[in-house]
């Protein structure tokens, strides 16, 4: 192939590529099937999806996966699964896979396929080319919770050690940002303490901004096995599907959540249901939280969460009788402009009435992507692996040491969020942009500025299993990359569970897994040789444990991914002492569900945990005379996945949702604003306009506007607001009006 003359250093790398993908394509992962499985008989493994993690039984014919069922074996899901879990060959079975890269021919405009010697000649001569104008910080990555761990790991120390770049982020701080950075700065490390079994063991389980009944319905079928009849208790503007379910839904105002926790902490003092023993032995800053929520009485949390004292005295009575309460949360609470605190507000709570480390407590972040946990622990982004700081000398060397690397190849100052990655390319900072596995054009808040500020790059390569998402179509290459059940790696779950999965079908054409582009990418770039001892999944996974030796996620007791396979997959911490006392080979029974801090013990510097807590602020966007209504988005139906890229291409899965995008609206708006119900409307903001129809419903308290987000356009109109902690967009919250029209 001829080289580029703009970029003479392309003489040093095309060679090597070459003979590296003609001489070693099994390496590389090019079609084929694995050779361990037998041609008809079945496997397990995880359900790439969402972090509930549940374990699915694939059933083979002649080598490659041709049906799958709910593993009734596996600790998480007993045999359950949603409808995404039945469905999942669908997606990566689509006849509009990308089968080859594509590169955009300047002339035409016009994306045409290529080799990927040729793509890995563009990839590297633009990025590189980007480098030398702008500087080396001008390229960044946006990446995702949905590859491998050992995906995410590689990519992190890829781009940041081997291609000098520092701005990179994944879509997990879309959905588990602030989590992460709430159980950090409580309890020292982003450690969700809590396991499955505490669904079933709780007596009172607090859900604040989370509907698992459509979101983890995996997880509300084991609250629904709990024996204990449990107070159920949610907290949503909705009358979603579990409030439905619950004992008490408390239908708060949407925002109020957390003066509403400062309150219900304040009458839990009022009555003495605190567990002082508890406060003094295991936490610091009790005294200063004491003062603070005095000034959050019962009649000034009604009036602003607009509920009757009724409601919040049930509230108040069902958490003091409690004797195992859980506090979980999921997006209400991790996408608002003060998610930190209020993710805190839930911590706190389990904290001053001792419910941490029993079976049946915790305040238990319910996480979002297959392996956002992953994202959190080996991404890159936010930290060194394993919670390691950029910045601490001793992090770094421990690091280097483990990878055989020079401590000056290790980073030493964190990179932009993914909000300034975007603010970046506004600015002219960032010229080259690389998006792996998420579809920022389509989920970005404000989605209209960012496919605006796309133009403005040099480059942009999407690496992704379809070349039509709403971000390939704007990409200048794109990269196909083979799917869930195409590639051998490891997601972690929400419970901290550390599950397979296997390469059980062949990918289409000339994709690739994510681990063999980055290996090309590695070897292209120059960089090869730093991964010399990374050439496979499980000899990642094998560094990875590693890292986390002497770490509060420490793993390195598992045996491999064959002992991952026999024992359900395993929760971290397993370390080598563990190892040592449950025995080689599968995990006994009593070692498949544990939970954390049953010793009172955190990970901060003083062993205890901190309250933490701030005055609430109000929304960036209130409603007024223009735009009266509050918008708020979520997840739609069990059957839909974030953008639809994948759930959309299951005819099965399509039956189970509506094709258009709907608002529900209760019965008194549509009466007032002059809307049919299952007619046409016009969904409006400051932002732009999205074409609905009407869903007349008492679910939604009239004020409020619902629209699912999986829907192209949702994100024309959600307001660009960020957590101040966790930088997390505020999804949940803005003005909108709705207007009538005329089929
Ligand atoms: Fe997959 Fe989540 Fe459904 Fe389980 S609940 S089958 S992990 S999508």
């Amino acid at each position: 192939m001829p080289l580029n003359p703009d970029f003479p250093w392309l003489r040093a790398w095309n060679g090597p590529l070459t003979a590296d993908l003609v001489q070693r394509p099994g390496d590389f992962g090019l079609g084929r099937v694995p050779e361990r499985l037998q041609p008809d008989a079945t496997t397990s493994m995880v359900c790439g999806f969402c972090a509930t993690g549940c374990g699915l039984t694939v059933h083979l014919r002649e080598g490659e996966a041709v049906n799958l069922s709910a593993d009734p074996r596996y600790p998480v899901n007993l045999g359950m699964a949603c409808p995404k879990g039945w469905e999942a060959l669908a997606p990566v079975s689509a006849p509009d896979r990308a089968t080859a890269p594509l590169l955009r021919n300047r002339a035409t405009g016009a994306l045409e396929p290529v080799t990927w010697v040729r793509a890995m000649h563009e990839f590297v001569g633009r990025m590189k080319g980007v480098q030398e104008r702008h500087g080396a910080e001008s390229v960044a990555f946006l990446s995702t919770g949905q590859i491998t761990t050992e995906e995410m790991t590689l990519l992190g120390a890829l781009f940041r050690s081997g291609m000098g770049g520092r701005h990179c982020d994944s879509n997990t701080r879309q959905c588990m940002a602030t989590a992460h950075v709430a159980y950090k700065q409580s309890i020292g490390f982003d450690a969700p303490p809590y396991t499955y079994a505490d669904f079933e063991e709780s007596d009172c389980l607090v859900f604040v901004g989370s509907n698992p009944c459509i979101a983890h319905p995996i997880m509300w079928q084991r609250v629904l096995r709990n024996p204990h009849k449990p107070a159920i208790i949610v907290l949503d503007p909705r009358r979603t599907e579990t409030a439905m379910a619950a004992t008490l839904h408390v239908p708060i105002a949407p925002k109020s959540d957390l003066a509403l926790l400062y309150a219900l902490a304040n009458a839990l003092l009022a009555r003495g249901a605190v567990d002082r023993t508890y406060i003094d032995a295991h936490t610091d800053g009790f005294a200063e939280f004491e003062r603070f929520v005095a000034e959050f009485t019962p009649e000034r949390a009604c009036a602003d969460a607009g509920i009757p004292a009724e409601t919040f005295a049930s509230l108040v009575e069902a958490v003091a009788n409690a004797k195992r309460a859980s506090f979980w949360w999921t997006m209400g609470v991790n996408q608002g402009h003060e998610s930190t605190r209020t993710a805190q507000a839930l911590i706190n709570l389990a904290l001053m009435t001792g419910s941490f480390g029993r079976p049946g407590t915790g305040a238990n972040s319910i996480t979002g992507q297959c392996n956002a946990m992953g994202s959190r622990l080996f991404a890159h982004a936010t930290g060194l692996p394993c919670g390691r700081e950029f910045q601490n000398p001793a992090h770094r060397a421990d690091v280097a040491s483990v990878l055989g690397w020079p401590e000056e190849r290790i980073p030493s100052t964190p990179g932009w969020a993914y909000d300034q990655i975007i603010d970046g390319i506004e600015s002219g900072a960032i010229r080259g942009l690389w998006i792996i596995a998420t579809n920022t054009a389509h989920s970005w808040i404000h989605q209209t500025r960012f496919r605006e500020l796309a133009k403005k790059l040099e480059f942009l390569v999407v690496q992704d299993l379809y070349a039509d998402t709403d971000t390939a179509k704007l990409a200048d290459l794109i990269l196909p990359a083979a799917g869930w059940g195409e590639k051998d790696g490891t997601l972690i779950n929400s419970e901290r569970r550390i599950g397979l999965v296997k390469r059980v079908r062949r990918p289409p054409g000339e994709a690739l897994s994510d681990f063999a582009i980055f290996r090309l990418v590695a070897n292209a770039w120059g960089c090869g040789d730093l991964f010399r001892a990374w050439r496979t999944p499980e000899e990642v996974f094998r560094l990875m444990q590693r890292l986390s030796a002497g770490r509060p996620c420490d793993f390195s007791g598992i045996e491999g991914y064959r002992h991952l396979d026999q024992s359900g997959g395993i929760q971290w911490p397993y370390t080598a002492a563990d190892a040592a006392k449950a025995g080689p080979g599968p995990l006994p029974v009593e070692w498949r569900e544990r939970r954390l801090f049953a010793d009172g013990r955190f990970h901060t510097p003083t062993g205890k945990a901190r309250f933490l807590f701030d005055a609430p602020r109000p929304p960036v966007e209130m409603p007024d005379a223009d735009f009266p209504l509050v918008l708020l988005t979520g997840r739609g139906s069990s059957a839909q996945w974030h953008t639809n890229t994948r759930t959309g291409r299951s005819a099965v899965l399509r039956q189970m949702y509506p094709a258009d995008c709907y608002v529900e609206v209760n019965p008194e708006d549509v009466a007032r604003l002059g809307l049919l119900d299952g007619r046409p409307a016009r969904l409006e903001t400051r932002r732009g306009a999205l074409e609905v129809n009407v869903v007349s419903t008492p679910t939604v308290p009239s004020g409020r506007v619902f629209v699912p987000m999986h829907y192209d356009g949702v994100n024309r109109l959600t307001a660009e607001s960020f957590d101040p902690h966790s930088r997390q967009p505020s999804y949940k919250h803005c003005a909108a009006r709705l207007v009538p029209r005329k089929s």
